[in-house]
């Protein structure tokens, strides 16, 4: 049988590139991600092993020591990724977006410094846009950047950093008034800082304190936490891109990538829950055949690979239509959304096909349970994505009265 969830038309390295994450996977992330996980434990051995694949760089571009490859290859590598653990997908997923905004806007001096550090996996990226009092209406943002000489200084609290103990670059927004008088709209007058720190937690740098780890409901192993800013001073060469106010539109550009990604940790972790729902129906027997033979049990596995399916083909269309330059916010909202929703109904019917034993933490679908629903949250929620595909419609089907 063919697997399900193929990509047609990938070039020769491509193939490669995913056949040597795919058994990098097999070997290395699915046999210990559900004890890794169980302890929240960061995987370090896997991160060096991604390491040495190249992964931190994969779509950083060759002349700063990455792999050049194109947002398709990442996504479907981020694919095979969350199909062994979706932690494992989170801890490179911010990584991607900063390498990802710093190439698009970075100054020259950013790209030479960062990038080439980042493509080797020495700098590791986290980004920060949500506040404690804000996720979805980025626009209420209240942490505040005050010019000082050649400097500014930043006031505030941050939210939920995936990476936010382990990355030593942070891309924070901010709002920035300097030059944008009272009364500018919200997203003119914000800025993203580029701000390095040392790993860790407490004061990561004179004015910069990572609490700790968030306790979370899953999604472990990767470390989430908040960001307190009292007095930070960031060098005013430190702004992405070198001009203040550019933030908003910097951060979404980062998202609207991310949401091609976030699509693909659905499919990876959808795919996943297809197959142990599907090999579980044919060990377990009820009423003298195995509940695989029930036409009920069918139905469900018909449903769960349509689903896997449709969720990848939409993800692939998204990648490819920002791959060929065009502008693709309708189709990864459109992707993120429905991976999402699909990954948490896929993963859903897998547990029932386990029964009791899916409530057991010795299956791997308990853990898979716990994971999908950040899926539904992160780089934007499900009403947000119906927003952005609702505004972008109403653009194409103009009333033409
Ligand atoms: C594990 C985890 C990791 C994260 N990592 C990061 C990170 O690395 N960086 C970062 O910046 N953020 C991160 N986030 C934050 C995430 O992006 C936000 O949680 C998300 O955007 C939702 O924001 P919120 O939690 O403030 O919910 P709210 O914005 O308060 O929304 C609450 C509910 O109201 C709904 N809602 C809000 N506005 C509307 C509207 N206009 N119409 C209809 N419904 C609406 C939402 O859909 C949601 O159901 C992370 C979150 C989690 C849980």
């Amino acid at each position: 049988m063919a697997r399900l969830a193929q990509t047609h038309g990938l070039t020769d390295v491509q193939q490669e590139i995913l056949a040597t994450v795919r058994d990098f996977v097999d070997k290395e992330i699915i046999p210990v991600a559900t004890e890794l996980e169980h302890r929240d434990e960061y995987p370090q051995q896997i991160v060096d092993g991604l390491k040495e694949l190249g992964v931190f760089g994969l779509m950083i571009p060759e002349e700063y020591g990455g792999l050049g490859e194109s947002l398709l290859t990442y996504a479907l590598c981020v694919e095979e990724i969350a199909r062994g653990w979706m932690s494992v997908s989170g801890i490179i997923n911010t990584h991607f977006i900063v390498a990802y905004m710093l190439k698009q806007h970075g100054t020259q001096e950013q790209k030479d410094y960062f990038l080439p550090r980042m493509a080797a996996g020495e700098t590791r990226g986290a980004f920060s846009m949500s506040e404690p009092a804000l996720g979805s209406d980025v626009s209420a943002i209240t942490s505040k950047a005050v010019k000082d000489g050649d400097e500014y200084v930043l006031n505030g609290q941050k939210m939920w950093l995936t990476n936010g103990g382990t990355s030593t670059l942070v891309a924070v927004l901010v709002r920035s008034d300097e030059g944008h008088p009272e009364g500018t709209a919200p997203h003119k007058s914000m800025t993203t800082f580029l701000v390095e720190k040392e790993p860790g937690f407490g004061e990561v740098r004179p004015g910069l304190t990572i609490p700790g780890k968030i306790d979370k409901m899953g999604y472990k192993g990767v470390d989430t936490t908040e960001l307190i800013m009292d007095g930070l001073r960031i060098p005013a060469n430190r702004v992405l891109g070198g001009t203040t106010g550019r933030g908003f539109y910097q951060m979404m550009d980062g998202v609207e990538v991310g949401r091609v990604n976030v699509a693909a940790r659905g499919c990876g972790v959808a795919q996943r829950a297809f197959e142990l729902g599907v090999s579980y129906a044919q060990q377990r027997h009820t009423f003298g055949k195995p509940i695989a033979q029930h036409q009920a049990i069918q139905f469900k596995l018909a449903e769960m690979a349509t689903k896997v399916e449709a969720a990848h083909a939409m993800m692939v269309n998204a990648a490819r239509k920002k791959d060929s330059g065009e502008r693709n916010d309708l189709e990864a909202g459109m992707a993120k959304y429905l991976a999402s929703e699909y990954c948490k109904e896929v993963v859903e019917d897998a547990f029932r096909i386990h029964g009791g034993y899916g409530f057991s933490k010795e299956y791997e679908i308990e853990r898979l349970y716990r994971e999908a629903p950040m899926l539904l949250i992160g780089e934007g929620t499900a009403e947000i994505q119906k927003m952005i595909i609702g505004r972008r419609l109403l653009e194409e089907y103009r009333f033409q009265g």
